[in-house]
C-alpha cells in the first residue's frame, strides 16, 4: 500500500497536486476540507459547527476530523492506498493517523510537503476566491489568518514526519506539471 501525506500551506496547490497524484497511482483521495464542505452543503449539524470556524480561517478541533477520516478508512477496505490533502493538520491528528493505519496494518509511506511563499500564497487564494465560492478565500485578513493557523498549528507536523525519516520537501512555485513531475519523481521511488 502507497499512503502519502500531501501536505503545505493554504494555497500551496494540494487539492490539484493530489487529485493528480491520486489518478495517475490509483489512491483514494481523502480531503478533509472537501468532506467538511460536503456536511455544510447537507447543512448537517457537524457542518454547522464547522461552517462557523471554517469561514474564519480557523481549524475545527482535532476529534471531527480524525472521526471523518477514521470512517473512510473503513469505507474503502480494498484500496490500493490513500492521499492524505490538508490532514493531518496537527500533531494529534497526525498521532491518531498512525493509530489509525496501524490497525490496519499499514502506515504513512512518506509526507510531501509543498514549499510556497506567502505573498504567492495570498496571491492564488485571492485569484481562487473569485471563482471558487470559498468564504474563506475572499479577503486577505482571514487569508492571513489560515496561514497564521498554519504557522502556528500545521508547520509542526513536518517534525512529526522528519523524526520518521518521511518528510520530503518540494519546491511549490511553477507550472501545475512541473511540480506534479517532482512529486511523481519521489513516489516512484517509494
Ligand atoms: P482546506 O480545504 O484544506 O483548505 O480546508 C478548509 C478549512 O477546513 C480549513 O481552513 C479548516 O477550517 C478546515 N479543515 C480542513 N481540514 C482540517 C483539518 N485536518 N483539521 C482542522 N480543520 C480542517
Amino acid at each position: 500500500m502507497i499512503n502519502l501525506v500531501l501536505f503545505g500551506p493554504p494555497g500551496s496547490g494540494k487539492g490539484t497536486q493530489a487529485n493528480l497524484l491520486a489518478g495517475k497511482y490509483n489512491l483514494i483521495h481523502l480531503s478533509t476540507g472537501e468532506i467538511l464542505r460536503g456536511e455544510i452543503a447537507k447543512k448537517s449539524a457537524l457542518g454547522l459547527k464547522a461552517k462557523q470556524l471554517m469561514d474564519q480561517g480557523f481549524l475545527v478541533p482535532d476529534g471531527i476530523v480524525i472521526g471523518m477520516i477514521s470512517a473512510k478508512l473503513d469505507e474503502y477496505p480494498e484500496a490500493n492506498g490513500f492521499i492524505f490533502d490538508g490532514f493531518p493538520r496537527t500533531t494529534s491528528q497526525a498521532e491518531a493517523l498512525d493509530g489509525l493505519l496501524t490497525k490496519k496494518n499499514t502506515s504513512i509511506s512518506t509526507m510531501l510537503a509543498l514549499q510556497v511563499e506567502d505573498r504567492e500564497l495570498i496571491r492564488r487564494l485571492l485569484a481562487r476566491g473569485k471563482d471558487s465560492g470559498r468564504a474563506d478565500d475572499q479577503n486577505e485578513e482571514i487569508i492571513t489568518n489560515r496561514i497564521e493557523q498554519y504557522n502556528k498549528k500545521t508547520a509542526p507536523v513536518q517534525n512529526y514526519y522528519s523524526k520518521q525519516n518521511k518528510l520530503g520537501e518540494i519546491e511549490g512555485s511553477g507550472s501545475i506539471e512541473d511540480i506534479a513531475l517532482k512529486l511523481n519523481q519521489v513516489v516512484d521511488t517509494l
